[in-house]
């Protein structure tokens, strides 16, 4: 009966036994905290100190939810039903949907998504006459939801809280637009919790209800929680106060999303009898990949300090690889090649299944190159949390417009690019031009140029549909002269497709210019334009289905909590990983966010990590060099091994300029930048610069070196910001 215990160790079985009371599991990745807070549900249940309703579980992802339910039934040797278990918010759905006439809103309110929220705000800030041009809408959602994080209604927000925005109209507009919901029956994600926490709040009734009913709380991935996530915990858990957190401050990758690792030091204030375990087995990976994981992350200070140690019995494996190789496409041969080597034999004797293998990015764009690597050899794959590369929104409005381009008769193409950016383009407009398409039988595009002709469309509506138009006659025209690549950057350009994501202030606008640049990039690689449009098409029809062994591509955001055998981590380079971006706004601590995300990277996998990194990415139809991420110099050396590298920096001396020839008419006219520089034979000589220097750098302008050390300088750059840079290529200013 209770044999599940014996699969624990001593110290997690004292974390499921110890079932009344405050407790916080607080250890490394891969220790058991996830199978602790399973098995400890399922004793809870088996021992009969509550009822599956009775038990209010968290996790991170439905999917770590579905996961979590379906041991739990093993435990209990029978399917887990009536469970209070999933994410925040579902959880708070759940619970809003019961009391949601307590709010003002009917049990069938609707959540909306970002693209609904960002319309109802933008319709909110022009009743009000806000200049949306001056002061675009994402930047306030944004400032919303920021709040809404922290569990601050308009009301609860104080003046010194209100931002610049719109000369401090931040706070009213804020408050519109939850009245606007309020009208419409209808909640955004954030009010979920919001909404839940304030009721819990102010009505005694409903807390007590809930207090009668969940006798224990378990939560997993702690580390991550935000301000109204942990004020929505605390309520609940109040009256009882069995309450059981685990989490890794390692492990701690959103504070981009409002968490506050600061939780877990909060929870022994607030529950001051809580109890701490600390696991420091880990039971996940062999003794080298743990030992590189370790090396990497006691680079970071301000840790709350753990021990992690080797629990598999079969500890003993082979050293983490760090391989260097000439460009993206490069690795992603790489990487395809090592897929289909251990599918054939795992090294064991065995096979290695495609579900056992994991690609983690730390950038979206980054999964179309071994996307297509995948189809290419006919590896079946599949995207975790997101969507394939080609289904991207930004992307199909990006070869909506290269089809407008060849195919003026493609009127699904037009009709997605018209409006798009807001051009003022609406409905009446359209009907107008459909009208006149079937009537003479011809495409929308056409229509649309006769109905200009005839002065059949007035002001604003007018002068965007001649600017369209126009401007599909002069890339037209540029076509043969430029070249494809060059016309659709262009084109994407002077529509002011880039400039609509540029000026979005959303969290996901970066990573969509991203997947922009990647799309021209992917360009460059055809023939012509229709081959590119043909090769996208069938890229598209491989469609994915959910059965069978597939290998898991995600962002490393996506992979906290899941393990596989074998991980590759590409695009260790400095800029893309750590991230510039995250370097720019967050600084020291936007480094460490970093560090643990490379941590959380490594530690996903079993037995084999392979870390791989470019000297070359192609951005548009220039190329740039980058070096070697910190991070891989930052791996105990003695567990780790180097390949691929050295060869490299002969390799593209000889390389460069046939890869220009011919292929980037742009690269003849704009200045190309190839950086030739060693690859890491990193011979140790003295840093040849002294912190507080003065220097220029032949890209990034001056600025003062920050650190030194080996050949590599830190430097805060008076334009570019910090970066880390070869000595070789700065000069003494
Ligand atoms: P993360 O921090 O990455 O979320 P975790 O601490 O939640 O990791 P788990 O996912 O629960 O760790 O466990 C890691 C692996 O170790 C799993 O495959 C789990 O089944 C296994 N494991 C945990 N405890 C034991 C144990 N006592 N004996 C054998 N295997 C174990
Ligand atoms: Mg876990």
């Amino acid at each position: 009966m209770t044999d599940y215990l014996d699969r624990l160790n001593p110290e997690q079985r004292a974390a499921v036994e110890t079932v009344d009371g405050p407790l916080l599991v607080l250890a490394g990745a891969g220790t058991g905290k996830t199978r602790v807070l399973t098995t400890r549900f399922a004793h809870i249940l088996l021992t009969g100190r509550a009822h599956p309703g009775q038990v209010l579980a968290v996790t991170f992802t439905n999917k770590a939810a579905r996961e979590m339910r379906e041991r739990v039934g093993v435990l209990l040797g029978r399917p887990a039903e009536g469970l209070w278990l999933g994410t925040f918010h579902a959880l708070c759905a759940r619970m809003l949907r019961r009391h949601a006439a307590l709010l003002g809103l009917t049990p069938t309110f609707s959540i909306l998504d970002a693209d609904d929220q960002l319309r109802l705000l933008k319709q909110v800030m022009e009743a009000a006459s806000v200049d949306l041009k001056r002061w675009p809408a994402p930047g306030l959602m944004a400032a919303i939801q920021r709040w809404k994080d922290r569990g601050l209604v308009p009301a609860a927000v104080t003046p010194a809280e209100d931002t610049d925005f719109a000369g401090g109209r931040a706070r009213p507009l804020y408050a519109a637009y939850q009245a606007r919901l309020l009208a419409l029956n209808a909640c955004d994600f954030g009010d979920l919790l919001l909404h839940v926490t304030e009721l819990l709040r102010t009505n005694a009734e409903v807390l007590g209800q809930y207090h009668r009913q969940f006798r224990y709380i378990l939560v997993d991935e702690y580390q991550d929680t935000n301000l109204v996530q942990y004020l929505w915990l605390r309520l609940l858990a109040q009256a009882s106060g069995n309450i059981c957190c685990v989490g890794d401050d390692d492990q701690s990758i959103y504070s981009w999303r409002g968490a506050e690792v600061e939780n877990i030091l909060r929870f022994e204030k607030d529950f001051p009898a809580a109890r701490v375990v600390r696991l420091e087995s880990n039971y996940r990976s062999t003794a080298p990949i743990l030992a590189a994981a370790s090396g990497l992350i006691a680079h970071n200070e301000g840790r709350l300090g753990k021990t992690l140690r080797p629990g598999r019995r079969d500890a003993a494996g082979e050293q983490v690889s760090v391989v260097g190789l000439w460009d993206s496409d490069e690795e992603a041969r790489m990487v395809g090649e090592r897929i289909e080597a251990l599918r054939r034999d795992d090294g064991q004797g065995g096979r290695h299944g495609l579900s056992e293998m994991a690609i983690l990015v730390r950038a979206g764009f980054q999964t179309r190159a071994f996307e297509e690597r995948l189809i290419t050899l006919g590896v079946p794959y599949r995207i975790v949390g997101g969507l394939r590369f080609y289904e991207r929104a930004e992307i199909r409005d990006a070869i909506a417009y290269a089809r407008i381009l060849v195919q003026p008769a493609d009127d699904l193409a037009f009709e997605r690019i018209v409006n798009v950016p807001r051009r003022g383009v609406g409905d009446a407009a359209l009907r107008a031009m459909h009208a006149r398409a079937r009537e003479a039988g011809i495409p929308l595009l056409a229509a649309a140029a006769i109905l200009l002709d005839e002065g059949a469309l007035k002001g604003r509506v007018r002068d965007a549909l001649r600017d369209l138009l126009r401007g599909l006659d002069r890339w037209r025209e540029t076509l043969p002269r430029e070249g494809y690549v060059v016309t659709v950057a262009t084109m994407l350009d002077e529509s002011g497709y880039m400039e609509m994501w540029q000026r979005d202030k959303s969290a996901e606008a970066p990573g969509r210019l991203e997947n922009l640049k990647e799309f021209v990039r992917a360009l460059g690689d055809f023939e012509t334009l229709q081959g590119f449009l043909d090769h996208v098409s069938l890229v598209m029809e491989n469609e994915e289905s959910s059965e069978g062994e597939r290998v898991s591509l995600m962002t490393l955001h996506a992979a906290k909590g899941l393990e596989f055998d074998t991980v590759f981590l590409p695009g260790w380079e400095e800029g893309l990983f750590p991230n510039q971006r995250a370097l720019d706004e967050g600084g020291n601590k936007g480094l460490e966010e970093e560090r643990r995300l490379a941590y959380v990277g490594i530690t996903r996998a079993r037995r084999r990590a392979i870390i791989s990194h470019a000297a070359n990415r192609r951005i548009y139809a220039n190329w740039q060099s980058s070096i070697p991420s910190r991070f891989i110099e930052e791996l105990p050396s003695e567990h780790v091994a180097v390949t691929g590298a050295a060869r490299l920096a002969r390799d593209s001396m000889l390389r460069a300029p046939s890869v220009f020839a011919g292929q980037f008419p742009l690269a003849a006219r704009r200045q190309q930048t190839i950086d030739v520089w060693e690859m890491p034979a990193r011979p140790a000589r003295a840093a040849s610069f002294a912190v507080g220097a003065r220097v220029f750098h032949q890209k990034f302008g001056y600025g003062t070196v920050t650190a030194a050390s080996d050949n590599r300088l830190d430097v805060a750059f008076d334009k570019a910001g910090a970066k880390r840079v070869l000595d070789s290529f700065v000069e003494p200013a």
